[in-house]
């Protein structure tokens, strides 16, 4: 008979699933990065009961936005995303009663804006391939549901001051926190900017600004410099500066293009058991060059902001990464071998 106290413990759970949102565990990536010297490590972000950092950003998002009186109760909340954010928003509506209305570029996959429905949303879905001052953009469509619903709020994440101060006040403490303040260079992908913008500034305040920040950043897009086109990577790289990005956080912005983010993306299941999405791809290829530079005791950590679950008909198709020009590269190129 297993033992048991007089006073019996008091009984572990959560009042409700946005109480587990962060302290994401660190994992080693010991095979993508084999032969390498350095320590990298992979900080999971699909852990987060939505499926990806941007869980963190949703609730200190909603917080301020009640406390401002901006969003009172029966309110709509009506925002341009993705995918992730609306979910994190989305988990934090449903336990507060709000409305939810999520405008999707046509890019992304029907499976998550299914995803979006499932969390009680409303999906309106928009073109990719126009200008964000195109009245058909989901910039435009977001700020025209806002002047036609009664009590919406629009979060307005790329200009929201607490998605950075989410990361500032979780990622970057936790990164810090379980590397035993060892970390040496961070690496993240740049969607909003908020997450290498939070996490990264906190980890140079408190290492007096000894850690490395590294950018990652899909081709095509307008943070690494080259000219501005479509790509495929979904959740990161924009056409415009973001109020909620400060360039000046990143040392440096490595540039990664489709090819090279899918096929990494694709190893990382294969090879870590780690299913994730094509920004997470991305932001690993861009760490393994930082760790081809760095010293040998390095330890860089590197985000991966969500799953790989939404992309199964995208990056984990051979017909869909064919059809979009991404498979057939030379070996040594992608690290795909031309045979799969
Ligand atoms: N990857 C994915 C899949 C995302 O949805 C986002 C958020 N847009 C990012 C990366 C980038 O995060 P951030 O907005 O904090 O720069």
């Amino acid at each position: 008979m297993p033992e048991t106290s007089a006073r019996p413990r008091p009984m572990a759970y959560a009042d409700h699933v946005t109480e587990l949102i962060g302290n994401t565990p660190l994992v080693r990536l010991a095979r993508v990065s084999e032969g390498l010297a350095a320590t990298v490590l992979a900080k999971v972000e699909y852990l987060n009961p939505g499926g990806s950092a941007k869980d963190r950003i949703a609730g200190r998002i909603i917080e301020a936005a009640e406390r401002e009186g901006r969003l009172r109760p029966g309110g709509t909340i009506v925002e341009p995303t993705s995918g992730n954010t609306g979910v994190g928003l989305a988990l934090f509506a449903g336990r507060r009663g709000y409305r939810t209305v999520f405008v999707v570029p046509d890019k992304v996959g029907v499976e998550k804006r299914n995803v979006l429905r499932a969390y009680g949303a409303q999906v309106v879905v928009t073109p990719t391939a126009v200008a964000p001052d195109d009245p058909r953009s989901y910039y435009s469509v977001a700020r025209m549901l806002e002047a036609a619903i009664p009590g919406a709020y629009v979060p307005n994440q790329y200009d929201n001051p607490n998605g950075p101060a989410a990361h500032y006040a979780t990622t970057g403490p936790e990164i810090w926190r379980d590397t035993a303040g060892q970390v040496t260079h961070l690496v993240a992908g740049i969607g909003t900017g908020g997450t290498i913008t939070g996490a990264g500034r906190y980890l140079k305040d408190v290492s007096r600004g000894s850690v490395r920040v590294v950018g990652a950043d899909p081709e095509g897009s307008i943070y690494s410099g080259g000219p501005v086109h479509v790509y495929d990577v979904e959740g990161v790289g924009e056409d415009f500066w973001p109020g909620t990005y400060d360039p000046g956080v990143p040392d440096s912005v490595e540039r990664v293009d489709d090819a090279e983010s899918f096929a990494m993306t694709r190893r990382l299941a294969r090879e870590e058991g780690l299913l994730v999405g094509g920004s997470s791809g991305m932001a690993v290829a861009a760490a393994l060059r930082v760790a081809r530079q760095a010293e040998e005791d390095a330890v860089i950590v590197v985000i991966l902001p969500d799953s790989g679950r939404g992309y199964l008909d995208k990056i984990f198709s051979d017909g869909w990464m064919r059809e979009r020009g991404h498979l057939g590269r030379p070996a040594e190129e992608t690290g795909w071998m031309p045979w799969e």
